[in-house]
């Protein structure tokens, strides 16, 4: 990463993002077992500790998996925090109500009568987010309600519902349609039958759209979604109101046997999870779920078939390489570009490409997944993988060495490949931006600013404490929080999305990674 940045930009760079509003980072730490977290609107809560001024608070609190932003979702308990019988009951009556007005079986009996409306009587309140029976009509009247939804209209929810874009909460981002397809022909080339997609509402769609036209290709999905709008358009066994933040199903038992009987047919063989979290989530709670969903396909499989990993494709920024390697050494990451319909930064423009950063990172060996050759990528012999054109082979490192697509220099002294516009500084004694400030502050401990070591390595938190903490940790941000969407429904009140905000803290991550 960047070698030279503030203390606040270092966690930036990290995809995290501001919460709490108070200075200083907050820290997830590992649950304790014997410690079952509260329960908060959105499932069990995680365990936080701020960090201020360099040093570890001692009074940690638990706090919503899913929100980001306060607004969104207020719970706050101190870990040390007693609560009386009567908040006890008041918090118990508010994650009630914060729950969906329809159960998911209403949905699916409202989707059925829906169907077999006639063309003319079939509406969806653009408002509401809603698809409306004939009963519901005077309710909407005032509102803007679109006519006439075809079935063509009812198998792409992701186009007839906005994406729910505030940036600090929500912030959906649907695959370009180029992404979508390439993922949907790469699957069923890879001989998938099964996907569960967790958090890519958009692809779960593609798949059955062509599974229901073409025959041949007949691959099922399930989506897993914090997003309940979804739950109009599909039945139990396609849709699950879910948080992967904390593996949380918000109908509960029937919900999870849905998804366990989905990862565990065919003794699990032929299956896939793709998922496409909010990039400013914390990674490690995302591992953690996803560990639980792999070890619920495992379940299922035989003896024998005991060594085999589940196949993932986890899509996120290429300089999160790292920490999803941590959790995932297996894993690699490829070339492949993911562009996005509704994200000005990552969408593939008229004046030419606006390089994405984000990819996949997969188990799958990567010579297994052929790269679009009119897109840009060649496969390189060498690294035995599809890399960008640009990506050169580097003869030193062995290697194509490029992450961000564009064509990375070696560097004799660094004794590796760097950013085209990095060059070596011979104060610094490693290659960085031009314009960097060598006394400035360094790329070194978040505790005591010391250069050699970082925070989690840090000889001045105690190490029972270390054993505890985990390495992600958020900056958090003094800017007030920006006025929440207006638009926000009361059915998916509370439900939190994160893809990397696009402006300021954007443009502050492409300083640290030019
Ligand atoms: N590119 C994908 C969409 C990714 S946007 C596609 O086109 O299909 C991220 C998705 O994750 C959104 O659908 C959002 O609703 C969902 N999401 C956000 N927070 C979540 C959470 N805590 N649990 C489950 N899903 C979540
Ligand atoms: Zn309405
Ligand atoms: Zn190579
Ligand atoms: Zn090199
Ligand atoms: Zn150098």
């Amino acid at each position: 990463m960047a070698p030279l940045r503030k203390p606040g930009e270092a966690v930036e760079a990290e995809g995290s993002a501001g919460r709490r509003g108070s200075l200083g980072v907050e820290v997830m730490l590992s649950p304790d077992p014997a410690a079952p977290a509260p329960l908060c609107p959105h499932g069990p809560t995680l365990l936080f500790v701020k960090v201020n001024q360099g040093r570890e608070e001692t009074r940690r609190f638990y706090a919503c998996s899913a929100c980001r932003d306060r607004k969104d979702c207020n719970f706050f308990q101190w870990e040390d925090e007693k609560l009386s019988g009567a908040r006890l009951a008041a918090r118990e009556a508010h994650n009630q109500r914060c729950q969906p007005p329809l159960t998911r079986m209403q949905c699916v009996e409202r989707y059925l009568k829906f169907i077999e409306l006639p063309l003319s009587q079939r509406k969806f309140c653009q408002r509401c987010q809603q698809l409306l029976l004939p009963d519901d009509w005077g309710e909407h009247c005032e509102h803007q309600v679109l006519g006439d939804i075809s079935v063509t209209q009812l198998k792409r929810p992701s186009q007839l519902l906005y994406p729910l874009e505030n940036k600090k909460t929500y912030a959906q981002y649907l695959f370009a349609d180029r992404s979508c397809r390439f993922f949907v022909d790469l699957l069923s080339s890879l001989g998938f039958r099964r996907v569960l997609c967790v958090g890519t509402p958009r692809l779960h769609e593609l798949i059955r759209l062509k599974a229901s036209d073409d025959k041949k290709s007949n691959i099922k999905s399930i989506l897993l979604d914090i997003d309940f709008r979804y739950s109009q358009f599909y039945m139990e066994d396609s849709f699950c109101h879910y948080n992967m933040f904390n593996h949380h199903f918000f109908d509960g038992k029937a919900a999870l046997e849905e998804c366990r009987a989905f990862l565990q047919e065919d003794e699990g063989e032929g299956v896939i999870m793709v998922t496409d979290p909010p990039f400013g989530g914390l990674v490690e709670p995302l591992a953690i779920t996803f560990k639980k969903l792999i070890a619920l396909w495992k379940e299922g499989q035989s003896q024998d078939d005991s060594h085999k990993e589940l196949p993932i494709f986890w899509i996120f920024p290429y300089f999160f390489e790292s920490r999803i390697r941590q959790f995932f050494p297996s894993f690699c990451m490829l070339d492949y570009q993911v562009d996005y319909d509704n994200h000005a930064l990552y969408k593939h423009g008229k004046t030419g490409r606006k390089q994405s950063p984000v990819r996949i990172f997969t188990n799958i060996p990567p010579n297994k997944i052929i790269l679009p050759t009119e897109e840009g990528y060649r496969f390189c012999p060498l690294c035995q993988r599809y890399v960008s054109l640009e990506n050169q082979h580097c003869e030193h490192c062995d290697s194509c060495t490029s992450k961000d697509g564009r064509k990375w220099n070696h560097c004799f002294l660094c004794k590796k490949c760097v950013k085209p516009s990095w060059i070596h500084c011979s104060i610094c004694n490693h290659c960085a931006v031009p314009d960097h400030s060598c006394e400035g502050p360094k790329d070194g401990c978040f505790i005591c600013g010391e250069l050699d070591h970082k925070r989690t390595t840090c000889p001045n938190i105690s190490l029972s404490k270390r054993a505890n903490n985990t390495l992600f940790f958020r900056a958090v941000r003094k800017q007030k929080q920006r006025k929440s969407n207006k638009m926000k429904l009361e059915t998916t009140k509370g439900q939190s999305m994160n893809h990397t905000s696009v402006t300021r803290k954007k443009k502050r991550r492409e300083r640290a990674h030019q």
